[in-house]
């Protein structure tokens, strides 16, 4: 229980949860070198912009002191040196409550808990427009859905540019396929996908036949801060940016977990449209799929749907779940 202990520092308002480096969980290509990473939240004054900024980790990338911070109005997260802030202004933390993040943070972790789906579930204003998310549960080496992948891109050209997609990755999924991975960062290099990377955590554990309250992230035993922090640290340490957006294995959760979401200004991401279950989706939806390979007849039946879902919109970015870009 040691993890959850370590979880409660950081609920109880302790600023700074000191991780060891996770080296020896992820591939051996490594790009960048993440060291000292912790779990912050400081509101700050963006010197350079005026914008208000939530930090959320601090860290060193390749030996540069860094915060990884909220844009609170954007939604969208960037790396910055610390010299960059002014978290002193004690302005910033109010503009944050108030934010577009911050209202959407609080808004998304408040009881009553539901052990499905708990989170944001579609838009929180009108859209015209859908966002799609594609789920990246562990799988065998041998499987991916690249013909979902292919086929987002391929809508770049008549989107008039990368198309937006939210990618649930998991430490399981990243450890097996590497080479995946790399086509996904290249699809956004050569402007076909603008990929807004969620935390799915790092096992993802799943035993077929076990009630919810004993499975996904409610299996005992986890240690829930390797399950999130080990996915962020793999990302940067490919050049990647961790959103705050996390989707919940299974969609399974209860309220340790979703309060543990808030101590780490994650958003819990749900979805009104699993494709594979069935459910239709309407402008505002989160739609999800498997890009994994593991539910192939999501892929299908979404690639099928895909002239009357572009009939309600493009697919939008997730931070624009709360409000048009800004
Ligand atoms: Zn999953």
């Amino acid at each position: 229980m040691g993890g959850w202990l370590q979880a409660a520092r950081v609920l109880a308002g302790a600023v700074v949860l000191l991780v060891a480096s996770r080296a020896g969980a992820v591939e051996p290509a490594k790009r960048h070198r993440v060291t000292g990473f912790e779990v912050v939240q400081m509101d700050c004054m963006e010197l350079a912009t005026g914008r208000v900024v939530h930090a959320t980790r601090a860290m060193r990338l390749d030996g540069a002191e860094r915060y990884l911070v909220t844009d609170v109005e954007a939604v969208t997260t960037r790396l910055v040196a610390p010299e960059a802030l002014d978290c002193q202004e004690p302005e910033a933390e109010r503009r944050f409550e108030a934010s577009r993040f911050g209202r959407a943070l609080f808004g998304a972790t408040v009881a009553p808990y539901p052990t499905r789906n708990d989170g944001v579930q579609r838009a929180e204003v009108p859209v015209q427009g859908l966002f799609l998310t594609a789920d990246l549960c562990p799988a065998p080496a041998s499987k991916f859905a690249g013909r979902l992948f292919a086929a987002i891109a391929d809508l770049s050209g008549e989107q008039g540019g990368p198309v937006p997609m939210g990618v649930a990755i998991t430490g399981g999924w990243l450890r097996n396929h590497a080479g995946r991975f790399a086509e996904l960062v290249a699809l956004q290099q050569a402007g076909k996908l603008a990929v807004t990377w969620v935390n799915h955590s790092d096992a993802h554990p799943f035993t077929a036949g076990l009630p919810d309250g004993e499975n996904f992230l409610l299996t005992p035993g986890l240690d829930p801060s390797r399950e999130i922090e080990a996915v962020e640290i793999a990302l940067l340490e490919r050049g990647q940016l961790p959103s705050p957006f996390f989707r919940f294995p299974g969609l399974v959760s209860d309220q340790r977990w979703v309060d543990l979401l808030l101590a780490y200004s994650l958003i819990p991401l749900g979805s009104d449209a699993w494709i594979a279950y069935g459910q239709e989706p309407t402008a505002g939806s989160v739609v999800l799929v498997h890009g994994n390979g593991n539910e192939p007849q999501g892929v299908t039946s979404l690639l099928r749907q895909l002239p009357r879902l572009q009939a309600l919109g493009p697919f939008l970015p997730l931070a624009q779940l709360f409000g048009g870009p800004l």
